[in-house]
């Protein structure tokens, strides 16, 4: 049987939307796995805890060093002494979160209560990214790369990289998976439609800040706000995140090219 247990990390926001999700897996010996960490709520926590009762929580697994999926594991280190913190290592950021870090690789296989899940590093949302993929249910744990009604921003200039975001989308198709959990949102039935919309809107994006280079509008600024024009201003600064790692990949394909933060074709 293999039934992650969704549990909210009740830290609603602009940037989280209703908040994250994390993934309790729980074996018939005592030992469970939580996939992210969440934020260190209360609510949270106390709903863990009910969740794994006389059980113990042997392993967090982190997709990524955000802080929605990260911050919260000194929290449960210290409500649940018993648990070893993994992720893919990202040097400069994991510090923020002060637990002695294991580090995973791609294609490590790893227990996850009574299930064995296998480690896809998948770079581009984060550098550190990495989904975790229970083939025999195909069933992945996509992190930030796929979230249901909204867009995923990439932070460029926090190591976001638009090139191996599509990589990593591309890669998650090619596992032809049938159930996505993601770390927001609800679950994701039909993964082919969902992630080729994916690969389809950021195309469309790209012809888009192609038509603006073209216009003239030749700052990220400018760009930004041609084509998410009425954005909520919270939202902005991540737009114009996501139109710069549109430029730096047109630029790393030399379709663009920038001068003093004056871009052109
Ligand atoms: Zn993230």
């Amino acid at each position: 049987m293999f039934e992650p247990l969704l549990l909210a990390a009740h830290n609603p926001g602009p940037m989280t939307g209703s908040g994250n999700n994390t993934y309790l897996l729980a074996s018939r010996g005592g030992s469970t796995t939580l996939i992210d960490a969440g934020v260190g709520e209360p609510q949270h926590l106390s709903e863990l805890a009910m969740a794994i009762g006389d059980a113990r929580l042997d392993f967090v697994f982190v997709t990524h060093g955000h802080r929605d999926h990260a911050a919260g594991a000194p929290a449960l280190a210290v409500a649940h002494p018993t648990a070893s913190f993994s992720k893919h290592p990202w040097p400069g950021e994991d510090a923020h979160y002060d637990v002695p870090w294991r580090s995973l690789g791609d294609g490590d296989m790893v227990r996850a209560g009574d299930a064995t899940l296998q480690t896809l590093h998948t770079p581009g949302h984060s550098p550190d990214h990495l989904a975790f993929w229970h083939e025999p249910t195909r069933t992945i744990f996509t992190g930030d790369l796929v979230t249901l009604g909204s867009s995923v921003m990439i932070h460029w200039s926090r190591g976001g990289d638009l090139g191996q975001y599509l990589a990593s989308l591309e890669r998650l198709l090619a596992l032809d998976p049938r159930r996505l959990l993601p770390a927001h949102g609800p679950t994701i039935d039909d993964p082919r439609a969902i992630l080729t919309g994916y690969l389809e809107h950021r195309r469309q994006r790209e012809r888009q800040v192609l038509d603006a280079l073209r216009a003239g509008r030749a700052t990220v600024q400018a760009i930004a706000e041609s084509i998410y024009d009425g954005l909520a201003p919270a939202l902005m600064t991540a737009a114009q995140e996501n139109v710069r790692a549109h430029l730096e990949k047109l630029k790393s394909e030399r379709r663009a090219a920038d001068e003093h933060g004056r871009w052109t074709l």
